[in-house]
This record gives structure tokens, C-alpha cells and sequence, in this order.
């Protein structure tokens, strides 16, 4: 017997019809001995709907009073999903975040979980009951018992936190897709389905925009080392399994706030490639960077700053051992562009730079709060350290900075993110967990 956390987002529980197939699922689920948690979003486009509500009343809405708001789309389908259970003789019962104890920080609508209580999910589920608890909500930890948000998406951070407060042997996540794919299947067909994905790599994936997994769950399963996989709702095909590197056991305490950083990471293999004086027009960016595209030179951080006169300078970084390539490109492309009519005694040049490195902090603990990646500056900054680059994306900020600092670079980000283990990248035990899931 296996304590299963399953969580069915918004198209999943879309309209009675789909409740009902989620509720014959967990029951089948239930019957073969399991214990099951179920963690569900709103029904369909509900909290869009919510948001445009407010937005009909307010252009700039009250946080608190949106998280009263946007909560209730939860507890409309835990009630159904727990009726559509009882009315297939499963006992079920339903429970908002408040009711279970998921406390979270009093930041309204976009609240991180400290830590979640225990002890009526398992009571109910020594009871023999399925819990049916609403997704994306919390309460503060002040007396008040605020009702929070965790952002959009929060469902699938609920689910993996409560599977690793529960720890439960694994959280499956259901959804209109058949798992996670190489790219967003709408809108490429083509799109490739992966049978596993490390959790480093899907927090890339989301990075970028893929939205199928929110990366604080994903930070979560790789914090707590929950199996995490992510499946259809229609179908019964094994999904995507989402890999984590081995764990300590670790407090279940602030469970989200421990570490805003997961990771520093550097790169000394890195060169710069900078145009100067390029006249200041719209097409010129594109007609660099194409050209460098059709030329297959991989770019990585891309700059450019603001002059006062009518030219700019752009420069990029590549791996090292194409600097050649790039700086070929770059030198033949120069004189079409400085090509200017205003400024024909304009001179763009080209500049190559090599000795240079990549320091990165990643982790989703940063998404929402700009003050991370300030501290980095500031420690860079305490370290003599000079940025040269910049580049951010939701859960990363590197810098390009010059390569005989980067030991000491990373040195400090370690200590002031409280990073002195390293992470050893690990394949789980994705075998037995597979294993559990068609064996109950
Ligand atoms: P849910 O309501 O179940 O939480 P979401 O809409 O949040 O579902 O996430 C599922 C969607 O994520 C899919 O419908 C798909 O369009 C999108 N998506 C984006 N990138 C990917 C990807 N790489 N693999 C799978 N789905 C993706
Ligand atoms: N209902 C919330 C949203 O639409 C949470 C979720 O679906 O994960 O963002
Ligand atoms: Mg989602």
C-alpha cells in the first residue's frame, strides 16, 4: 500500500463530466489499498474569470481581498470532487488550505509555504477517508489566519508540499497533456514526450515559460526528494517522471523560505564578443543575431547599452572554443552596418575578449522577489568583484565577470547564500517508485 498525493489542475476538473472521471480514478486508485491525497486547482478558467472580475471593480485590487477572491475557486471543487467520490461509495472529505494548515508567510497572493500541519490529513486517512484538499491556498501564521495565495499556478506547489510533509512515496500530477514534452505540444506538434527529465532541467523548461510544472514545486521535489511525475488525466500511460538528486532529511520547517538560492554555479569557458558604434535603428539587432543564427553560433548573454549619440554597442558571450566562428561574423557583418547614412564617419568595431566568466544563482525561491538577486550584487560588490554583464530569468541571475575573480566570485555567493554543500546530481530509485505506482 502506497500514500499517494495526486493533484488534477484546472481542465482536469473543467466540468462535472471530468470531475467525475477524476473521482472514478482516485477511487480505483483507493480500492486497489492506497491512501490518497487529492490536491485540486479551480475548475477550468475559473480564476481567470476572478481576476477579471476584480479587474471590472479596481485597476488596483486589495492583495488581501484578491486572495479572498481567487481562493474560492479551490473550495467549489473539493466540494465536488469529494461529492462525485461519496456518490461512488468512496468516503471522502474536503479540506481548504485553512482547515489542513498550510501556513504560509502573510504575503498576499504570492505567499510561500512555511510549513504544513499533518495531523487531520492523516487522521482522515487512517479513517479510510480520500482528503480533498483546495489547491493553491494557505493561511498566515499571524492569529489573524489570513486566507493567502501562493501565485498562479500554486496547485502543483501545494500538491509536492504536501507530499513531502506527508512524506508521501509520490506525488503524481494531472494534467491535459501526456507529461512533460521538449517543447510546449500546442504549440509544436511535434513536440517529443520524456519518459524522465531531471529536476534541473525542468526547472530550464519553466524558465522558459513552460508552464505544465510550476518550478517551486519542482524546487520542492528536489529539496525533499519527492517522485514527483507528471501525467494525463485521460489516460492511464506512465507520463514523465521528474528526477531528484539524493537528500538529508531536512526541516519541514519554513519549507519554501530555507534557501531562497539552491545553487551557484560558474563557467570560465566563456568569451565576449562586443560591436561597437553601431548606428542606433531599428533591424540592426535582428540582422546581427540572424546573421550570427544562420552562421549556428551559439549565443549565450546578450548586452547592449543606451549612447547618447546615434550608435550603440552590442556585445554577446559564447563558448570559448567558437569565439573564432563568432568573431568571424561578427567582423564581416561590422561594415554593413556602419553603413549608416547619418553617421557615415561612424566606424563600428568589433572587440574580442577572452578571460572571462559566468557566475549564476539559481533557484525558484527567487521567483517574485528582486531583493535576491540585489544581495548577489551587493556580495559581488563586497568582492571587488566588477559585472560586466547581466542577464536574469524567473529562477536565475548570472554575470559575466572577469575570469581570474570567479573562484572568489563564487566563494562569496556560497557564503552569503549559505550554499557550502554541494549537490551531487543522483538518478533516484525511479524503478521502485514506478515500481509502487502499478503495484499497490
Ligand atoms: P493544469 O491546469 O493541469 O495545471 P497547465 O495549463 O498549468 O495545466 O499546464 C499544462 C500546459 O502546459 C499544457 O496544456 C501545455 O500547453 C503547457 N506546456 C508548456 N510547455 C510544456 C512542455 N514542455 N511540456 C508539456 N506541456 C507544456
Ligand atoms: N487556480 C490557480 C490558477 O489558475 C492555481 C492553479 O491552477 O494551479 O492559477
Ligand atoms: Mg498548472
Amino acid at each position: 500500500m502506497s500514500l499517494i498525493v495526486q493533484k488534477f489542475g484546472g481542465t482536469s476538473v473543467g466540468s462535472v463530466e471530468r470531475i467525475v472521471c477524476v473521482a472514478q480514478r482516485v477511487s480505483n486508485t483507493a480500492k486497489a489499498g492506497n491512501s490518497i491525497v487529492v490536491v485540486v486547482s479551480a475548475m477550468g478558467k475559473t480564476t481567470d474569470g476572478l481576476v477579471k472580475l476584480a479587474a471590472e471593480i479596481s485597476k488596483n485590487p486589495c492583495r488581501r481581498e484578491m486572495d479572498m477572491l481567487l481562493s474560492t475557486g479551490e473550495q467549489v471543487s473539493i466540494a465536488l470532487v469529494s461529492m462525485a467520490l461519496q456518490e461512488l461509495g468512496q468516503p471522502a472529505i474536503s479540506l481548504t488550505g485553512a482547515q489542513v494548515g498550510i501556513v504560509t508567510e502573510a504575503e498576499h497572493t504570492r505567499a510561500r509555504i512555511l510549513h504544513i500541519q499533518t495531523e487531520r490529513l492523516t487522521k482522515h486517512l487512517q479513517e479510510g477517508k480520500v482528503v480533498v484538499v483546495a489547491g493553491f491556498q494557505g493561511i498566515s501564521r499571524t492569529d489573524a489566519l489570513e486566507i493567502t495565495t501562493l501565485g498562479r499556478g500554486g496547485s502543483d506547489t501545494s500538491a509536492v508540499a504536501i507530499a513531502a510533509a506527508l512524506k508521501a512515496d509520490f506525488c503524481e500530477i494531472y494534467t491535459d497533456v501526456p507529461g512533460i514534452l521538449t517543447t510546449d505540444p500546442r504549440l509544436v506538434p511535434e513536440a517529443q514526450l520524456m519518459s524522465e527529465i531531471t529536476c534541473d532541467e525542468m526547472l530550464e523548461l519553466a524558465s522558459l515559460g513552460a508552464k505544465v510544472l510550476h518550478p517551486r514545486a519542482v524546487e520542492i521535489a528536489r529539496n525533499y526528494g519527492v517522485p514527483l511525475v507528471v501525467r494525463s488525466s485521460w489516460t492511464d500511460d506512465p507520463g514523465t517522471w521528474v528526477t531528484s538528486p539524493p537528500v538529508k532529511e531536512r526541516s519541514l520547517i519554513n519549507l519554501e523560505i530555507a534557501r531562497p538560492v539552491d545553487s551557484v554555479e560558474s563557467d570560465t569557458d566563456q568569451a565576449k564578443v562586443a560591436l561597437l558604434r553601431v548606428p542606433d535603428r531599428p533591424g540592426v539587432a535582428a540582422r546581427l543575431f540572424g546573421e550570427i543564427a544562420r552562421q549556428d553560433v551559439d549565443v549565450d548573454l546578450i548586452i547592449q547599452s543606451i549612447h547618447e549619440g546615434n550608435t550603440n554597442d552590442i556585445a554577446f558571450t559564447v563558448f570559448t572554443p567558437i569565439l573564432p566562428k563568432a568573431e568571424a561574423v561578427a567582423a564581416a557583418i561590422a561594415p554593413v552596418l556602419r553603413s549608416h547614412k547619418s553617421s557615415p564617419n561612424e566606424e563600428a568595431e568589433v572587440m574580442v575578449q577572452q578571460n572571462i566568466a559566468k557566475v549564476s544563482i539559481a533557484g525558484a525561491g527567487m521567483i517574485g522577489r528582486p531583493g535576491v538577486a540585489a544581495k548577489m550584487f551587493a556580495t559581488l560588490a563586497a568582492a571587488g568583484v566588477n559585472i560586466q554583464m547581466i542577464s536574469t530569468s524567473e529562477i536565475k541571475v548570472s554575470c559575466v565577470i572577469a575570469a581570474q575573480e570567479c573562484d572568489r566570485a563564487v566563494a562569496a555567493l556560497k557564503e552569503a547564500f549559505d550554499l557550502d554543500t554541494p549537490h551531487t546530481p543522483h538518478t533516484p530509485p525511479l524503478q521502485e517508485a514506478a515500481t509502487r505506482l502499478h503495484t499497490p
